[in-house]
């Protein structure tokens, strides 16, 4: 009572009491809350947002990353994961490597697959196609998680068909999920910036609203903390919200820091836990056509994922077995969290950990902490 007193009373009092009211949040106060520097009452806000959708849960997922190859034609400025051919780091997996690392996780309980790799200059259609396939064929119940939205442009490039052709193709094949990475920032003027050559912002929402049409979910992301102003960023959740409101396909907003350290842009500063937060907590009273706030702890690290728990976030994303884009960009994040140690991150922030699909959908509620596992799990 003395908290919610103290929030209307705040600068961003007539927001909460709109939030309050179930009432949608205009673009004015969106950036009202960005130049903000109330962390607290921008959490609190959110939190009864996360509150009223999730109640008091706060889900994973068992999955694992692959990239089949980082080899790409584009040179985009804040990415170190990109490469050319030449290059010593430059790798490409065949489809029976990546089949073989899937088969061993799904022995450890992966529920999911996450792929996306660089734009590769020469791979055929066909060994896009024949991957999806070769892993459905592991196990028709795991998830293949795969592409961006730029991604997809290429492959349509590459096989000379039509944006929608190229996915009919590869959801036939199997194709569960497209990913939400490639939407950067929308402002054309921060693509000619940091990724210039890059898909347009209408070409990105139009993959996802094809994708949304034909019946797939998505997830959508947004590359913070360059170049773009606050207005920039209110912009890019503006179109998020209103493509959510035509096809209702995606099914979270995954926020990402940019990491300066290893890229062209390492003058830039990086993103601090003051801007994180309030990323995902605005994220989380903005978007409010969006049942899920993902805290991607890769990027955050474990603790401040947790944290974000408070901040609107309901989701910590996943196990995350093998993820190459932000270490190689100088991410200190951490590499792989067994469930064991999403639960209890999950159950010291006062949150019920749930196991979910790759839809968001629960599999498992963990009421009780699980046994000391007998052996290594993921
Ligand atoms: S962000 Fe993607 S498209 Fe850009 S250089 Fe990196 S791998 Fe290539």
């Amino acid at each position: 009572m003395v908290l919610e007193t103290l929030i209307r009373r705040s600068e961003l009092g007539d927001i909460y009491d709109k939030v309050v009211a179930g009432q949608r949040i205009s673009d004015a106060d969106c950036l009202r809350l960005y130049q903000s520097r109330d962390i607290t009452v921008i959490g609190a806000i959110a939190n009864v947002v996360r509150e009223r959708k999730n109640g008091n849960y706060a889900s994973y997922i068992l999955n694992r990353y692959l990239n089949y190859s980082n080899i790409c034609i584009l040179d985009c400025q804040f990415c170190e994961f990109g490469k050319k051919k030449r290059d010593a780091e430059a790798f490409e997996l065949t489809v029976d490597q990546m089949v073989e690392r899937v088969r061993h996780d799904l022995a450890l309980g992966i529920t999911e697959v996450h792929i996306v790799g660089g734009l590769h200059p020469s791979l055929p259609f066909g060994f896009y196609v024949d991957m999806i396939k070769a892993l459905k064929a592991l196990d028709s119940r795991l998830h293949v998680k795969a592409f961006t939205a730029v991604e997809i442009y290429h492959l349509a490039w590459l096989a000379k068909k039509t944006m929608p052709e190229v996915l009919a193709t590869l959801r036939e094949a199997g194709l569960d999920s497209i990913t939400g990475g490639g939407a950067e920032i929308f402002s054309q003027r921060v693509r000619d910036l940091i990724c210039k050559g890059k898909e347009t912002a209408e070409q990105w929402l139009d993959c996802h609203r094809t994708w949304h049409k034909m019946g797939g979910r998505s997830t959508c992301t947004m590359l913070y903390g360059h170049v773009e102003t606050l207005e920039e960023r209110v912009d890019h959740l503006r179109r998020l919200r209103g493509l959510q409101d035509e096809t209702h396909g995606f099914t979270a907003f995954i926020p990402l820091h940019f990491v300066p350290d290893k890229t062209q842009l390492a003058h830039l500063p990086p993103a601090s836990g003051f801007d994180d937060l309030r990323n995902l907590a605005i994220g989380r009273i903005y978007l409010d056509n969006f049942d899920h706030i993902t805290g991607y702890w890769i990027a955050l690290g474990l603790k401040l994922a947790q944290v974000s728990l408070s901040f609107g976030v309901d989701d910590l994303h996943g196990t995350i077995m093998e993820e190459h884009i932000f270490e190689m960009a100088g991410g200190t994040g951490g590499q792989q969290q067994t469930r064991e140690q999403l639960e209890r991150a999950i159950r010291e922030a006062g949150r019920i950990p749930v196991q979910r699909d790759s839809l968001y959908r629960p599999i498992k509620v963990i009421e009780t902490p699980n046994p000391a596992p007998a052996e290594a799990t993921v």
